[in-house]
């Protein structure tokens, strides 16, 4: 069962997370591909997306954020033509959304990895201190926007207030996960009780957002990956690592 399919941007990022994802993956599949149009091996990504009849197709990266590839907007276009009626999402760290607005707006939907309000809380977390103005993008935002924020020791003291602020921007789903791998129990939402699961992770309602506490280690989702270097994979590490943990 493959559930969506990742197209993985690869090149010099905007932001210097320690954790960032890509490092975890082999280099060779890291090739720079930002000014690459198509991606390489798409032909084979068509066609994988159509014999597995994917219906979401995400633009996420490895060593990168997708707002840096030269060609987005015509990608999205060619991603239109070639898998009609597939959904176009992207997994970014915002830091050029509002820059590029009209190409936001031209997917379905958007994931953002926005872990704190904090300056210096989002300076340990993605390595410069500059806070992408979440406000006003929302504002200005014409598609579903997802708050996806990572856990760790910078940030696990401040959810509540952080959830509030979110709300308060009006946001209506928040992820919040775990790095991969990282074992470390944060009790987060103490006193609250789930109101469902989804692939096994708890689902809470908190501040009339719709709050999931993401568990890598029991997710089920599989996906088709296009890696920068042309390698398609199936191959579960990175399906887990591709799934959640790319901006
Ligand atoms: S995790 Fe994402 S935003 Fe952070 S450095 Fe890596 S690619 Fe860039």
């Amino acid at each position: 069962m493959i559930d969506f399919a990742n197209i993985l941007f690869a090149g010099p990022c905007n932001r210097f997370c320690p954790f960032c994802i890509g490092k975890e993956v082999p280099d060779r599949v890291n090739l720079k591909n930002l000014d690459t149009y198509p991606p390489r091996n798409w032909s084979a990504f068509v066609a994988e997306c159509h014999a597995h009849e994917i219906r979401e197709i995400v633009f996420t990266g490895t060593t990168t954020d997708p707002h840096l590839y030269k060609h987005e907007a015509r990608l999205i276009h060619r991603v239109r033509e070639d898998l009609p009626g597939a959904k176009i999402s992207i997994h970014t760290n915002g830091a050029l959304s509002l820059k590029k607005i009209d190409t936001f707006n031209l997917y379905d939907r958007a994931c953002i990895s926005f872990p704190s309000f904090n300056t210096t809380t989002y300076a340990a977390m993605m390595g410069v201190p500059q806070v992408p103005d979440l406000g006003r993008l929302l504002e200005r935002a014409e598609i579903p926007v997802k708050v996806s924020c990572i856990i760790n020791e910078h940030n696990a003291h401040e959810v509540e207030p952080f959830l509030l602020r979110l709300s308060e921007l009006g946001v209506q789903r928040v992820v919040l996960r775990r790095l991969y791998g990282d074992t470390r129990t944060w009790d987060i939402l103490p006193g609250l009780t789930p109101v469902r699961y989804y692939r096994e992770n708890p689902v809470y309602e908190i501040y009339g957002m719709e709050v999931t506490w993401w568990n890598f280690e029991t997710t089920t989702s599989r996906s088709i990956n296009l890696f920068a270097d042309g390698t398609l994979s199936t191959e579960y590490l990175l399906t887990e690592v591709t799934k959640r943990e790319f901006a």
